[in-house]
């Protein structure tokens, strides 16, 4: 790992790490306000997408439990991360709610506090198969934000989506027990791949507006190498918003928050919204101030970057919170990304050759 100069310095002052207030800028003058960590590599799904049986298969390498970082390790990346100015922290995987003693990792990073002793957001992304059981300990452990994946209601084809003959019901009653406790707001992401599952659009729309959820499609994004991702599969977001604004009408809400990644439409009715994340048709790089760690705690400055810089080597090298802190402000203000702004200008054997980590290696 390159380590370059720190544009932030921390200093430890009674027991907290305390920063300049404007926190970390990249490159770009973009902030570090969005943490994803991802908990495990397994799947209890296989995704036809995201880990398909023919590449993550029985004789599948995936990382042993001591390759994993700990709880203790994970707590402490995230606390310095709030330290330089994370707001949020999102749990993925991989299947997030298979790694044991997931609550107890919520209870810990919910404790966490800004250099002005707020809390941080606390989110989870999975795909709802543990959550009717699971729904009350989240809660009680402070999670605050909850996105379940549903590609679609039909559950002959939502079982041949997730490969493993999973209901859609225990879905759908795994989301209904997360409201029930308090868990909000709860989002619903929808892959959108053309010719698999595009025709569930206007099902999806109409069976989540008017509840208490927000349906957003997603983009078919082009991470990984194992999915054989193609262009002409991926659903722009405009067609979905044509589709969509045909059955119930549509109107354009502005973005609330600076680096949200969704587009928002409201239903002219006044039964909701919807979100479109546009990561190929109506890229985002120039706000995104998102960053992930993988399993095994390499830092990634972007979904698509094919390397990312070694965190576990340095906690485990017996570095002190400050160098820790140091190497994040100096990965952080090196930072260059903006892949899916570039997409577009890259030829496909340009973009077979690149290496891109997997989905489920990283999260979403
Ligand atoms: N297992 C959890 C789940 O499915 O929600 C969390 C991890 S999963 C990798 C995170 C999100 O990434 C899911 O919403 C999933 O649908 C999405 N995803 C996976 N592969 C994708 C792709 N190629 N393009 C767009 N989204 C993808
Ligand atoms: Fe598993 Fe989520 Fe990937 Fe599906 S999208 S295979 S549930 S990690
Ligand atoms: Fe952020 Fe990279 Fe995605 Fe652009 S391509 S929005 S920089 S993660």
């Amino acid at each position: 790992m390159t380590l370059t100069p720190s544009r932030a310095t921390g200093t430890r002052v009674s027991g907290a790490l305390r920063l300049p207030s404007a926190g970390l800028r990249d490159q770009h003058d973009r902030p570090l306000r969005d943490l994803r960590i991802s908990v495990t590599d397994r799947c209890n799904f296989r995704c036809v997408y995201c880990m398909p049986r023919a590449v993550f298969g029985r004789d599948y390498a995936f990382l042993d439990r001591d390759e994993l970082l700990s709880f203790d390790e994970i707590e402490r990346i995230a606390r310095i991360a709030v330290a330089h100015g994370v707001r949020k922290l999102r749990l993925t995987g991989g299947e997030p709610l298979l790694r044991r003693g997931i609550e107890e990792l919520i209870a810990r990073l919910s404790a966490l506090r800004t250099p002005t002793d707020e809390r941080v957001e606390i989110a989870l992304t999975t795909n709802g198969s543990a959550l009717a059981v699971k729904a009350q300990a989240l809660k009680e452990a402070g999670l605050d934000r909850l996105t379940v994946s549903v590609d679609t209601l039909d559950d002959e084809l939502f079982q041949r989506m997730n490969d493993v003959r999973f209901p859609v019901s225990r879905v759908l009653q795994g989301i209904d027990a997360a409201h029930a406790v308090g868990i909000g707001p709860i989002k619903i992401n929808m892959v959108v791949k053309r010719g698999l599952n595009d025709h569930e659009i206007e099902a999806m729309a109409t069976r989540f507006r008017g509840t208490p959820y927000t349906l957003r499609f997603i983009e078919y994004m082009d991470v990984g190498t194992s999915n054989g991702w193609e262009l002409d599969e991926v659903v722009p977001s405009a067609e979905i918003v044509d589709r969509v604004g045909a059955l119930f009408p549509l109107e354009p809400v502005g973005a609330t928050v600076t680096g949200e990644t969704a587009q928002r439409w409201r239903y002219a009715d006044g039964s909701g919204e919807i979100g479109l994340i546009s990561s190929v048709t109506n890229t985002f790089c120039g706000t995104c101030n998102r960053a992930r760690i993988s399993t095994e705690g390499r830092l990634f400055t972007c979904l698509f970057a094919t390397e990312g810089h070694d965190l576990r080597a340095l906690l485990r090298g017996g570095a002190s919170d400050d160098e820790l802190s140091r190497a994040m402000a100096g990965i952080w203000g090196a930072r260059d990304d903006r892949y899916s702004e570039i997409r577009s200008a890259l030829t496909p054997e340009l973009r077979a050759a690149r290496q891109r980590i997997e989905m489920s290696y990283i999260g979403g």
